[in-house]
């Protein structure tokens, strides 16, 4: 392994590393990993659509009244983002609602607000401003192709929707949570289709992203794959 202090590329000054993908694909994990491993923040753009689709429920805004979550983003979205041992913790009004939001339920909440035009726009926003700054791995589905086209190095990581369902379910049963491997693999197979079939930034990898099929590779080995990739130039 060589230097993980990687020069910025094409003199941009952005050390910013993107990482897209399916939902259940690794991407929290692996994101983490290896922003620790480089010494970089990490920016977990999924918390913020689930954190704006909580808002837009608590305050009996329908899911698609684009109008509404936009003005309450405008006006009484209070949300921050404080990086923990193990997980971003997530507060909304200074109350913490990591758990809550990280619900699979949540996670088709957070799709649907996601694919409002005004939703992304305001949200894009916000992750250049905490983004932009550099030094950064930012996590989501459309951080290579739409919020940081200009990132230095940008991954796209996938996995079969088989794997994917296997990996949470195992995850949800390491919780203690109820966790139907069906019912999991049906949700996945929907949240791909609703996020690969919208009409803004819809679930796909950059031209110039690295394609990573993790299916049958361990978290280890796919970090190592990254930071190859990133050292080398
Ligand atoms: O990554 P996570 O599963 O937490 O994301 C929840 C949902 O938020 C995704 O299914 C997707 O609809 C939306 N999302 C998005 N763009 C991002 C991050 C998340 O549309 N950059």
């Amino acid at each position: 392994m060589t230097s993980q202090k990687p020069q910025s590329r094409h003199g941009t000054g952005l050390e910013i590393v993107t990482i897209d993908g399916p939902s259940g694909s690794g991407k929290s994990t692996i994101s983490r990993m290896l922003a620790a491993r480089l010494g970089y923040a990490y920016l977990d753009t999924g918390a913020m659509y689930r954190a704006a689709g909580l808002a837009a429920m608590r305050a009996g805004i329908p899911l698609d009244d684009e109008e509404k979550i936009a003005a309450l983003l405008d006006s009484a979205f209070d949300l921050e983002l404080v990086p923990g041992p193990d997980d971003t913790r997530v507060l909304l009004g200074g109350e913490e609602v990591s758990r809550e939001i990280r619900t699979a339920e949540m996670g088709l909440v957070a799709s649907r607000v996601s694919a409002l035009p005004a939703v992304r726009e305001r949200l894009g926003a916000l992750q250049r401003e905490i983004g932009g700054r550099g030094r950064v791995v930012c996590e989501g589905r459309d951080m290579g192709t739409v919020v940081f086209p200009e990132a230095a190095w940008k991954f796209f990581l996938d996995a079969s929707p088989e794997e994917r369902a296997r990996r949470r379910t195992a995850q949800l049963a390491e919780r203690g949570e109820d966790a139907d491997y069906h019912a999991i693999l049906a949700q996945i197979r929907k949240r791909d289709h609703d996020d690969s079939s919208r009409a803004v930034a819809p679930l796909r990898p950059a031209p110039d992203a690295f394609v990573i099929d993790s299916s049958r590779m361990g978290m280890d080995e796919v970090v190592s794959l990254m930071l190859e990739r990133i050292t080398s130039r």
